[in-house]
């Protein structure tokens, strides 16, 4: 029985040739530096975005939190988008973790601006909270995986810099966004002081995330990783699926969007969805009408099916295309979304 899984591009499982190079991984102590695997992985992806180095943690969450942590003090304010994965899905981290508070956004699909974000900015007053962070998420999963420019974040960089704010990306699915864009990475980590990306998304590794940025910064968030419970120690054998991600499944995310494309075009014709979010990458966020059928008996009728989906609200449903769903399922799932039609 084959299931279909669309829930989230998380669900991936290691390829063979990822198990292979596990199994062959050089491996030490990485809390006292001595893993050269996971330190070749740090370095990898540090160079990918032109920053000077990089700290191999088990989440994003944890990255990001440990970015939020170094860059700001208790009573501080992020500048975030309303729908973002920092404030949303980190379980209240940014009070939890740093006693920070966040300024909310509601961005165009998710994304900031300096036209946005300019007027979010406390003036310096005691009675004002201080803004020392601007977070910004790319691709931004609850838009629909819309995703920024290299021009976009410029302008954004340049505000930053202007009112000595900090700009952290949230980098979780960048490959996605760097596919669809055609910047590069490396003008990607001109524009942020420290970057957040993801291994376990679409990139098919089973854990793990990358933070990266200026060595100051990375010294600092190694303490804090250790903290927060990330000091890992033969970390080499997940560092080494994540070196196997990052060289081999980085340019076959065109295929996951060309399959959400294919998807999207699918929904649009069906008499039972009201609308789609315009379709950028790999995430595909619809609605159901809610006359004809809700969220949860969709849910079970391609469930029938072996096809998982995760509702995301009463009549919304999200579906993301990865490595594991291929055109067969493609082609399955087509047919089965023909099928319930009403
Ligand atoms: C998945 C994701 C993360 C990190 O999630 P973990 O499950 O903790 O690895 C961060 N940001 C976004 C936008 C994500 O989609």
């Amino acid at each position: 029985m084959n299931i279909i899984d669309l829930r989230s591009d998380t669900v991936t499982k290691p390829s063979k040739a990822m198990l292979a190079a596990m199994l062959g991984a050089e491996v030490g102590d990485d809390v006292f530096k001595e893993d050269s695997t996971t330190i070749e992985l740090e370095n990898y992806s540090a160079n990918l975005f032109n920053k000077e180095a990089g700290l191999f943690c088990p989440s994003g969450t944890m990255t990001n939190q440990i970015a939020i942590k170094v860059h700001t003090q208790p009573g501080d304010e992020v500048i975030c988008d309303v729908n973002s994965h920092i404030y949303n899905y980190e379980g209240g981290g940014i009070s939890f973790n740093s006693g920070v508070q966040a300024k909310l956004i509601i961005g165009n699909e998710g994304r900031l601006s300096p036209q946005l974000i300019e007027p979010a900015i406390n003036g310096d007053f005691d009675w004002l909270t201080k803004t020392t962070l601007v977070s910004l998420e790319n691709t931004v999963n609850r838009a629909g995986g819309s995703y920024y420019t290299v021009n976009q974040i410029k302008p954004i960089t340049n505000l930053c810099k202007l009112h000595n704010l900090k700009l952290h990306l949230d980098g979780a699915r960048i490959f996605n966004a760097l596919i669809e864009s055609g910047d590069t990475s490396k003008q990607f980590g001109e524009c942020f002081d420290s970057i957040s990306i993801c291994l376990s998304k679409g990139l098919g590794a089973p854990v793990g995330s990358v933070l990266l940025g200026d060595k100051e910064f990375i010294k600092k968030a190694r303490r804090i990783r250790k903290v927060f419970g990330g000091g890992m120690r033969q970390s080499g054998i997940l560092a080494a699926a994540g070196l196997f991600a990052l060289k081999n499944n980085v340019t076959r995310l065109k295929e996951d969007h060309i399959r959400a494309k294919k998807l999207e075009n699918e929904l649009l014709k069906l008499n039972y969805i009201e609308s789609v979010l315009p379709v950028y990458t790999n995430i595909l966020i619809f609605n159901l009408k809610a006359d004809t059928i809700s969220g949860n008996i969709f849910e079970k009728k391609l469930a029938e099916h072996n096809i998982k989906i995760s509702s995301f609200g009463k009549n919304t449903i999200r579906m993301v295309t990865h490595l594991d769903f291929d055109d067969e399922m493609l082609n399955k799932t087509i047919k089965v979304l023909n099928q319930i039609a009403i």
